[in-house]
């Protein structure tokens, strides 16, 4: 097996430096400009990553461009070996890309796994390619003529990730975009670089050719390089929504395919005859896992009629049992946000959550481990209302929010006036009103007693209004149309006996 980077330990204090993957080989950063990479559990700077000029970007998706002839011809089957070889790499050396995510994301080692594990889905499900790329094909559907519809890639793609995901995000878009026969440019999030570049080194290893997966990092510099670069056929964006909305509308007018996936605040509605136990241990589990900087979180609890009181004590109850600690130690289940700024501004609703008329239950900031890292312990406010920040906002760390409703209708309506459609999920035990929920619902991905309802790999993630920018979902049978255009071949072998001049217009017959 090839010696790759290993990734940072407990003990390590080394400033890594993180440079772009260019044409199958590192290549470092010559802006002169970089980012901070830090530990979140210790707070310590851990790394420095390159920020790509536009040169350096137009080098990247020129290297891709220039791949691409080759890598669109290389044959289904070979195609598909390379996937599976990738597939068993990425599986055997999961725990090594764990370990890069805990050390710059901070999320506990049982939930890194978790991430590369869901990812390697995607993978699996590329595997199928030959088998998801097959056409149409209708025989004699004029005298002596067939007609069918083939799929081909679009040439160099790009794809811009988010934070929260450092090797999932990615997987959902280069796995079906290398399989379809793309060339790709990845700008992953400046935050927590290093998987994207070990992901790199894998690829190298399973055979994909030099050139066909490329990784710039760096800031709005990059991204609006590759928004505007005339060789990128399209962008796949997964991010903040002020970001995806930007990324949609800018790629779309330099004439590019393009799908923005952007925030979310996920309400669980909970109505009187749910399983309270089971809808609190949810609550718990989807609310504070990864520290909350999950899109698909819960984040809003509906309480309907007189089930909120008993849940706001079941969910009080098992708050102190989550142990919040460094990601890297065993018994850890909750670990640190992104960076220092953000845990602050975390910790800011429930600073204001008095002000604003919610009642805090559980307090996080009193609670968070001691020292350096990024901290904070899950806080839970009740009487959360509309209107308010912790209510209206997508906060996007460990704090839970409760509000209270007579009726299913009046919890539906909430759903459904929030400006995000990300995913919903409600708790009954009545079959018929969560099948009325499924209809009424305009959310992309909804959950019937299911906390957090990711479409498995064969199905496609996306949400809906201000969580999804443009019209394919990602990953899955949409990703495979996004990152291909269809043709159709009208075609006909005449027999020469038959052959004869005519003009007029051409007529199914
Ligand atoms: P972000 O929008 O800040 O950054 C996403 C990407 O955009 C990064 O690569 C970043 O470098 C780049 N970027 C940031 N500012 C930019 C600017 N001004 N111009 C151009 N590019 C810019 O998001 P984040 O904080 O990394 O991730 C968290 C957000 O992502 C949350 O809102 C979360 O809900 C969302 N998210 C959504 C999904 C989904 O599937 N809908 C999945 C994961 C995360």
């Amino acid at each position: 097996m090839t010696e790759l980077a290993t990734p940072p330990t407990e003990q390590d204090r080394e400033i890594h430096r993180i440079s772009h993957w260019i044409g199958g080989r590192t290549v470092a950063g010559e802006s002169g400009r970089s980012g901070l990479v830090f530990n979140p559990a210790s707070g310590q700077q851990s790394g420095a990553v390159d920020f790509a000029s536009v040169d350096e970007v137009d080098r990247a998706v020129r290297t891709a461009r220039e791949a691409f002839p080759a890598w669109r011809s290389v044959s289904l089957s070979k195609r598909t070996a390379i996937l599976f070889e990738i597939r068993e790499l990425v599986h055997q050396r999961r725990e090594e890309i764990a370990r890069f995510l805990t050390a710059e994301h901070g999320k506990v080692l049982s939930d890194a796994l978790g991430e590369v594990a869901r990812g390697l889905e995607v993978i699996e499900y590329c595997c199928g390619i030959p088998e998801l790329l097959k056409g149409g094909f209708s025989e004699q559907a004029s005298t002596g003529i067939d007609v069918y519809s083939i799929r081909q890639p679009l040439g160099v793609v790009a794809g811009i990730t988010p934070f929260n995901f450092p090797a999932m995000v990615p997987m959902w878009m280069w796995a079906p975009a290398l399989a379809c026969g793309n060339t790709f440019v990845l700008k992953p999030s400046e935050k927590d670089p290093s998987a994207s570049i070990f992901t790199a080194q894998l690829l190298k290893e399973a055979g994909v050719p030099d050139g066909v997966f490329n990784v710039v990092h760096g800031d709005k510099v990059a991204v609006d390089s590759l928004l505007e670069h005339p060789d990128v056929a399209a962008i796949s964006f997964v991010g903040s929504t002020p970001i995806a909305k930007y990324v949609y509308e800018h790629a779309t007018a330099s004439g590019k395919r393009c799908q923005a996936l952007g925030g979310a605040k996920n309400h669980m509605i909970v109505l009187p005859d749910a399983d309270i136990d089971m809808a609190a241990d949810a609550a718990v589990s989807a609310g504070y896992g990864s520290a909350g900087e999950r899109c698909m979180a819960v984040s809003m609890i509906v309480a309907v009629g007189g089930v909120a009181d008993e849940l706001v004590a079941a969910i009080r109850e098992r708050i102190p049992k989550v142990r919040v600690g460094d990601g890297l130690h065993p018994d850890s289940e909750m670990g640190p946000l992104i960076t220092r700024e953000h845990r602050d501004k975390v910790a800011s609703y429930v600073d204001a959550a008095p002000d604003e008329g919610a009642t805090v239950v559980v307090d996080g900031r009193a609670d968070a481990p001691e020292g350096e890292g990024f901290f904070l312990a899950p806080s839970l406010l009740d009487h959360v209302r509309p209107g308010t920040k912790a209510y209206d906002d997508e906060i996007f760390g460990p704090v839970l929010g409760i509000t209270r409703v007579d009726t299913y209708e009046e919890a539906v309506r909430l759903v459904n006036e929030s400006p995000y459609g990300n995913g919903t999920a409600i708790f009954t035990r009545d079959g018929g009103v969560a099948r009325q929920f499924q209809f009424d619902a305009q959310a992309g991905m909804v959950g019937i007693n299911v906390p957090i309802p990711v479409p498995v790999a064969y199905y496609s993630f996306g949400g809906w209004k201000n969580s999804l920018f443009g019209d394919r979902h990602i990953y899955g049978p949409e990703g495979v149309e996004f990152y291909t255009r269809g043709k159709v071949v009208t075609s006909r072998w005449p027999d020469p006996a038959t052959s004869k001049v005519d003009l007029g217009f051409p007529q199914t017959r």
